[in-house]
């Protein structure tokens, strides 16, 4: 039985002005310019070029395997490219209307990596541009794209997101995006410690420095999700991760308790169950963090219920996992007090990015006197961004090697 259509891709890109401009005047469909196959070590890259930010649709299906992809108002012209790397066939299938449908028949089981319009570069137009990679059979399921944006977020850009990266054939020696995701901001100020210090400006501090000492290793390239004290919904952060093609997205958080003798941080990775009431509690409290923004609940969490049961998930999640085991003996090396059980599992959704190894780190409760006196001075954070650091060195060592 064919596997129907597992993926429903929308992207929409803002210029109104040049679409409606062009679209008054214009008779005849826009026309794609050439298409191109590229064949990287470890994915299969399809680009077309565009005279614009153009509307477009993916799905895949399983039989055979292939890649659907539409494009609205947009004629693509012969020739196609020849096959290459997971690319067995590229066709020209008609559909009614202005739009082009191309299939891409692979060889075998492939997930899409990732897929998005890039705004012109280095004398290239806009194009877009689809990375298959090879996978199991088993790892062929449902599963929505890193770099999808639902149309109605899709008008305007995340504020603290950088332009896309060009492709990566001309990047050879690209350095590992790591994300850094200061918490809340805005009308959302987290919570409130003993000295009245908030949370949203803790931890963007917190983030600010490791960004520092990041760069200045010259290892990394280091995106924010956030670098000013503005509100955020969690799919932004989450799609920040995907739109760079990030190995490694760390939130930065602090919670407090009505103990005031509740101490200690600790590391958080995704899990459909929670390891407790207590992780269960603070994982719901981030999670309302959209609602004080105003923003209502999207349809995203339901294709994220089933990401998770992804195999490719579950890899992701076990390269969490990997981080978190070689931060908390940096953290324990240099006196952070940590709870009890410090590597913790909740469901977290700014977590949920499928592709993306991802930690959530609680520095402490601010709502005790130790912990906020340790978190908010000069000493608590050099050790604590100097013990993230030597886990990003280390966990990009291990991963070299
Ligand atoms: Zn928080």
């Amino acid at each position: 039985m064919a596997r129907a259509v597992l993926i429903r891709l929308c992207f929409m890109l803002a210029l109104v002005g040049l679409l409606t401009g062009l679209g008054a005047a214009r008779a005849e469909p826009m026309q794609a310019g050439a298409m191109r196959i590229g064949i990287h070590p470890d994915r299969t890259r399809f680009v077309v070029e565009l005279p614009g930010p153009v509307e477009f649709q993916a799905f895949t299906q399983a039989e055979p395997y292939r890649v659907v992809l539409d494009l609205a108002d947009i004629k693509v012209t012969r020739p196609l490219p020849p096959p290459g790397g997971l690319i067995g066939g590229v066709q020209l299938d008609g559909v009614s209307g202005p739009g082009s449908r191309l299939l891409l028949d692979t060889k075998g089981p492939f997930k899409v990596a990732a897929i998005a319009i890039y705004p012109p570069s280095a004398g290239l137009p806009h194009r877009l541009v689809l990375d298959l990679v090879e996978v199991a059979a088993a790892g062929f399921v449902a599963k929505p794209p890193p770099n999808r944006l639902s149309p109605r977020e899709a008008g305007r850009a995340p504020a603290a997101t950088n332009a896309p990266r060009p492709p990566a054939a001309k990047r050879p020696t690209a350095k590992p995006v790591i994300v850094l995701d200061p918490g809340h901001g805005g009308v959302d100020p987290g919570t409130v410690g003993v000295g009245g210090m908030h949370e949203k400006d803790l931890v963007l501090d917190y983030a600010l420095e490791l960004r520092r000492r990041l760069e200045r290793t010259g290892r990394y390239r280091v995106v924010m999700t956030r670098e000013r004290d503005i509100f955020l919904r969690l799919s932004e952060r989450v799609d920040v991760a995907r739109k760079t093609n990030a190995q490694l997205f760390i939130s930065l958080h602090a919670d407090s308790i009505g103990s005031a003798e509740f101490r200690g941080g600790a590391v958080y990775t995704l899990s459909e169950t929670a390891s407790d009431e207590e992780a269960a509690a603070l994982a719901a409290k981030e999670n309302k963090a959209d609602l004080l923004g105003g923003v209502p609940l999207d349809d995203r969490d339901n294709q994220v219920t089933s990401i998770l049961i992804d195999l490719a998930q579950r890899e992701t999640m076990n390269y969490s996992a990997r981080f978190t085991n070689l931060l908390l003996p940096e953290l324990a090396e240099r006196n952070v007090a940590m709870r009890p059980k410090p590597h913790r599992f909740a469901g977290f959704r700014v977590l949920k990015a499928p592709d993306v190894p991802s930690v959530l780190l609680e520095l402490g409760y601010l709502s005790n006197r130790q912990d906020a006196q340790f978190v908010t001075s000069a000493a608590g954070r050099a050790a604590i961004v100097a013990a993230v650091v030597e886990a990003i060195d280390r966990y990009f060592t291990e991963k070299r090697n």
